[in-house]
């Protein structure tokens, strides 16, 4: 029903289908939205258009950036004979909070799932590929310890290992079933500690 009017009405449907949003939230955060002041809602709607326009996938590791190439490949001081292959950005970002990593990363964008019909070709796996010219020693592999986690540092230890590169995986001191950027720092920094050879 089109209790508010169609422009509140079309807020509060785009707002629900943003993730974790459910149709009591998008209406509270419509109506916070419509309550504040102009500026605001400028400031928001600006800071997602920009967003938006100006991210891009880095070429090389496949982070979001919004230069050429993303700030951990630019930094010369990082280790690019150690890569940890992580399932996305936010994995990313819960090990550079760590502090921990001295390698780079390469961010494959999801994870293998055949239920939802993800094969690996939907992952940035050829780019990965691309990256072990001989310049490459490891690749830690730091997929989420769950069902599609697992199956698909599988797939990748089955690719990389016949091209010469070591393949590691992180121990699971990350609980099972569990998500990498929900775990604390310590946890983290120990499952890269004892990661075990694939
Ligand atoms: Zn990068």
């Amino acid at each position: 029903m089109n209790y508010y009017g169609e422009a509140v009405t079309k807020l509060i449907e785009e707002l629900g289908r943003l993730p974790g949003i459910g149709g009591k939230s998008a209406q509270r955060l419509a109506f916070h939205i419509i309550n504040g002041s102009e500026e605001n809602a400028e400031a928001l709607a600006q800071a997602i258009l920009e967003a938006k326009r100006t991210i891009r996938l880095c070429p090389v590791c496949c982070n979001l950036t919004d230069g050429e190439i993303c700030e951990v490949c630019k930094n010369p001081n990082r280790d690019g004979g150690l890569i940890m292959a992580v399932e996305s950005p936010r994995d990313m970002a819960a090990y550079e909070k760590t502090g921990e990593f001295k390698g780079k990363y390469h961010i494959l964008h999801g994870t293998i799932s055949p239920i939802n019909g993800i094969g690996p070709d939907k992952l940035k796996i050829k780019e990965l590929l691309k990256r072990l010219d001989g310049s490459v020693r490891e690749v830690i592999i730091a997929t989420n310890p769950n069902v599609e986690g697992e199956a698909t540092a599988m797939y990748l230890s089955g690719l990389l290992k016949p091209l010469g590169v070591k393949v590691t995986r992180i121990a699971s001191g990350v609980p099972i079933g569990g998500s990498l950027e929900y775990v604390d720092d310590v946890t983290l920094s120990k499952a890269l500690e004892y990661r075990t050879e694939m």
